[in-house]
């Protein structure tokens, strides 16, 4: 484990645990916090030193150097790895499974052993898949006494907006990052409005959502958004399922596209009014705002384990274009577009 204090360079690690060490101070400490920030950023880092700080029996809450005490008997087995009050949920193979937060669950219904406070981190949370994630979710909603949540993702898109709406976020990042990627997306001749989709496509990264965008990412979205909002799905359905599918790459923008669009209608259906600021697609808001009228939340939560399914057929190189097909003819069978 590393001690030293000191953040990688720009980052603003230790701005962000003062604020855990001044939310410690005035015992308005969140259950849960979902820290985001790119790939390097120091989120681990920051997760380390973030459970070591509520796990630590003497710990430094002052407003400038918050941090464990490393010598009390908690301190000294978290360093060891062998506190008994911290759970740590990795993938098992791809996914994190539904059994291992069902594992979790048992385990926090006891009290923690060493500490005032227990912590579970999850230091991949785009990995739970639909199903663990929704079991997550009763935890996330009624955590148990003394117990702390930390999940960390290199963004917040994979996740369902209901977990990522029930933590307290903290971003990870240098603060130049989102000034550059606008510089960079206009430098490239992209859509000013365009910007919020094209960042959460690629995670930030100006260079990926080039990339994609050379390689035909906003037609492909133009055609499922074609396909989603017609009343004549039927009449689009080969010809939507071959664009998005032919050449192969297609397909992984398209399964990019739809998880934009999945999300964004979680949340229109969670928040009633002023939500297009929160939405990738923030440019298609209107078409998507009618869109939720006719799904509801388990009908999207199915869609979602479908997308999971099809992401491990690509995997095992089942033919983009029948996979596509399944993607589709889901809003055929799911859906009527009501006039
Ligand atoms: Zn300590």
């Amino acid at each position: 484990m590393k001690t030293d204090r000191e953040a990688p360079s720009g980052s603003n690690i230790d701005k962000c645990l003062v604020l855990i060490a001044r939310a410690i101070r005035e015992h308005r400490l969140s259950h849960a916090y979902l820290v985001v920030g790119p790939p390097g950023s120091g989120k681990k880092e920051f997760m380390e030193k973030c459970a070591g700080l509520l796990l630590c029996n003497a710990p430094d809450l002052s407003s400038h150097t918050p941090g464990a005490c490393m010598s009390c008997n908690s301190c000294h087995k978290f360093q060891k790895r062998v506190h008994p009050d911290v759970l740590d949920l990795a993938p098992q193979g791809r996914y994190i499974k539904i059994g291992q937060v069902r594992e979790m669950q048992k385990i926090l219904s006891f009290a923690p052993l060493e500490s005032k406070r227990r912590v579970c981190t999850i230091t991949d949370a785009n990995r739970l898949n639909a199903d663990a994630s929704n079991a997550l979710l009763k935890t996330l909603e009624e955590p148990p006494e003394g117990t702390y949540l930390l999940l960390a993702a290199t963004s917040t898109s994979r996740l369902l907006p209901t977990i990522v709406s029930r933590c307290q976020i903290i971003s990870i990042r240098k603060r130049q990052d989102r000034k550059n990627f606008d510089e960079k997306m206009t430098g490239a001749g992209l859509p000013m409005d365009a910007m919020p989709f094209l960042g959460y496509v690629s995670d930030g990264n100006p260079e990926i959502a080039v990339q994609l965008a050379d390689a035909g990412l906003m037609d492909i979205r133009n055609i499922i958004m074609q396909f989603l909002t017609s009343e004549y799905r039927e009449v689009l359905f080969f010809t939507a399922s071959h664009a998005i599918s032919h050449p192969r790459e297609n397909i992984d923008m398209a399964i990019k596209v739809l998880y934009s669009i999945i999300r964004d209608l979680i949340l229109i259906m969670s928040h009633k009014d002023n939500v297009s600021s929160l939405l990738a697609n923030q440019d298609r808001a209107e078409e998507l705002v009618k869109l939720a009228q006719e799904t509801n939340y388990d009908s999207l939560f199915s869609y979602r384990r479908l997308m999971e399914q099809v992401e491990l057929y690509l995997e095992r190189n089942v033919n983009p274009e029948m996979t596509a097909e399944m993607l589709l003819t889901y809003w055929l069978q799911h859906h009527t577009v009501t006039e």
